[in-house]
């Protein structure tokens, strides 16, 4: 399956401190549709989305934080800054009766992009189990 495989490969490169693709998008040098920021989290839309509404939510700051599987004790205010952005996000988007907030962390769940994301979606009917 080839988007496991590239989940994998981006896997075995995450460790390395690289950065990645949502470092230019919070440094501006490739444009994206920003849906909310503050000091500490932006929020821009998906460029493949899988929702009428697909955003997704990053630390400015990745902090180690590749994926939520490296998440520390020291971690916790970003995260739950994360997630009250997302509850923003679902608001802005007029979706708070009834929005899915997903994270996918590591390569069983095909992460792609290692600097941690919350997916934020909605607009539609969300079916159970997901994929
Ligand atoms: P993951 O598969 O790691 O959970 O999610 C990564 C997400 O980032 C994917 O849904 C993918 O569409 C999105 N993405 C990858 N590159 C870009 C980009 O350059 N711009 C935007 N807006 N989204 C991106």
């Amino acid at each position: 399956h080839d988007e496991q495989a590239a989940a994998k490969a981006a896997a075995a490169t995450a460790d390395s401190g690289a950065p990645t693709i949502f470092d230019k998008i919070i440094n501006k040098e490739i444009p994206s549709s920003i849906v909310y920021e503050d000091e500490k989290v932006l929020a821009f839309r998906d460029i493949n989305p899988q929702a009428p509404v697909h955003v997704l939510v990053i630390p400015k700051v990745r902090d180690g934080l590749t994926e939520l599987a490296k998440a520390e004790a020291r971690h916790g205010e970003i995260l739950g800054q994360l997630l009250y952005a997302a509850r923003i996000v679902a608001e802005k988007e007029g979706i708070l009766d009834g929005f899915r907030v997903v994270i996918n962390s590591g390569p069983s769940a095909c992460q792609s992009v290692y600097h941690l994301h919350l997916h934020v979606l909605g607009g539609r009917q969300m079916n159970w189990p997901p994929g």
